[in-house]
């Protein structure tokens, strides 16, 4: 029924009526906030007594952002942080689905957090399978969405395939679909593509999500990124709870980008390991195909997915078994862990 985007993008028609008009919350830190030394805070009804964490965190998280703005590369205005990016997936939702009216398209298999959020909200969720090289099937996504598409999620690299999708596929739909264009990052840090943040200016209807979970090993912060249009971004803030970032988590998180020489060292250990592993599975014989991987895990076919699951968990280690995931008959995924854990995954599997 789509087909192609008709002159400009209007990001005014895609968000919901009543997300339009809404007043957000004023809170306190919102209306004053002052660098000046010495001010005497009596207007958000805090607890005086310093003790770290008495005062509430800035809602806009502006020294963060900073921080990560020189990271990345990208204005701290083009961005939204959350409670994880399962907060800022349920922003998007609540910005630009009307509950019952509205759907989204996921691309099974995928992330099954999308579809979770949709009927959370009461969304219907539209699936197009990938093809049977894990990749998006254009034309077949632009045929089953309707004018009541709102969103399409694409992750990249995808949990659970492990593979990226073509930068060319990525680009068609971003100018083809007419709706908003979520790119999941979860795990683009372990990656050689090269993330779409650098593409906002491009593509209005883009908006690219990454976490702390993965890569950066925050996964107990929460700690989620948005990356988007300013215009979606100021939508998305009027919606989000004031106070969504906590200190600790925004101080950890600080402590943590303050030192990438760390993360970029785990993240190459971590792809060594990835290749270790790939070839120590590759000698064992149930194990039938090891998909690519551009991730921090590995998909991988054996003869009888639940029975190698069930003897994983019998000598204790706990993987992920996907075998009912469409296009993953008797998958199992294995996340890559210390070069130990690797080696005792490996030892455990020869002996079953
Ligand atoms: C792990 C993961 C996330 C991370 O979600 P957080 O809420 O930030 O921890 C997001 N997307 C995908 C595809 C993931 O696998």
């Amino acid at each position: 029924m789509s087909s192609g985007q008709s002159g400009e993008f209007n990001l005014n028609s895609l968000i919901r009526d009543n997300i339009k008009a809404l007043k957000p919350y004023s809170s306190a830190r919102d209306e004053y906030n002052s660098e000046i030394k010495d001010m005497v805070f009596l207007d958000a009804n805090e607890n005086p007594f310093n003790n770290g964490v008495n005062r509430y965190p800035d809602p806009q998280q502006l020294k963060l952002k900073e921080l990560l703005s020189k990271i990345k590369g990208v204005s701290g205005k083009k961005m939204l942080l959350g409670n994880g990016s399962d907060e800022v997936l349920d922003l998007v939702f609540r910005a630009f689905c009307e509950p019952k009216e509205d759907n989204v398209i996921t691309l099974p298999p995928t992330y099954g957090m999308y579809e979770v959020l949709a009927n959370t909200n009461a969304i219907e969720v539209i699936k197009v399978e990938l093809s049977n090289t894990f990749q998006p099937k254009v034309d077949a996504i632009l045929e089953a969405s309707n004018k009541n598409s709102k969103i399409l999620f694409l992750c990249s690299p995808n949990n659970p395939t492990a593979n990226s999708f073509e930068a060319s596929t990525i680009e068609k739909l971003l100018k083809e679909f007419n709706g908003v264009v979520v790119i999941d990052e979860a795990y683009i840090d372990f990656s050689n593509e090269e993330s779409w943040i650098s593409k906002l200016g491009e593509f209005p209807n883009l908006i690219v999500t990454q976490t702390l979970s993965k890569a950066y090993g925050l996964a107990g912060i929460r700690l989620g990124i948005c990356y988007a249009s300013v215009q979606i971004i100021e939508t998305l803030k009027k919606i989000k709870p004031p106070y969504n970032v906590n200190e600790l988590t925004q101080q950890k998180a600080m402590q943590r980008l303050s030192n990438l020489t760390e993360v970029k060292n785990e993240i190459e250990i971590l792809k060594e390991e990835r290749e270790k592993l790939i070839l120590e599975l590759s000698g064992i014989d149930f194990i039938e195909k090891i998909y690519p991987s551009d991730a921090n895990f590995l998909l991988v076919k054996v003869d009888d997915a639940n029975k190698r699951y069930d003897g994983l968990i019998a000598k204790g280690i706990v993987i992920r078994n996907r075998t009912n995931q469409p296009l993953c008959e008797n998958c199992l995924r294995f996340t890559v862990g210390t070069s130990t854990e690797n080696n005792k995954l490996i030892k455990t599997l020869k002996e079953l």
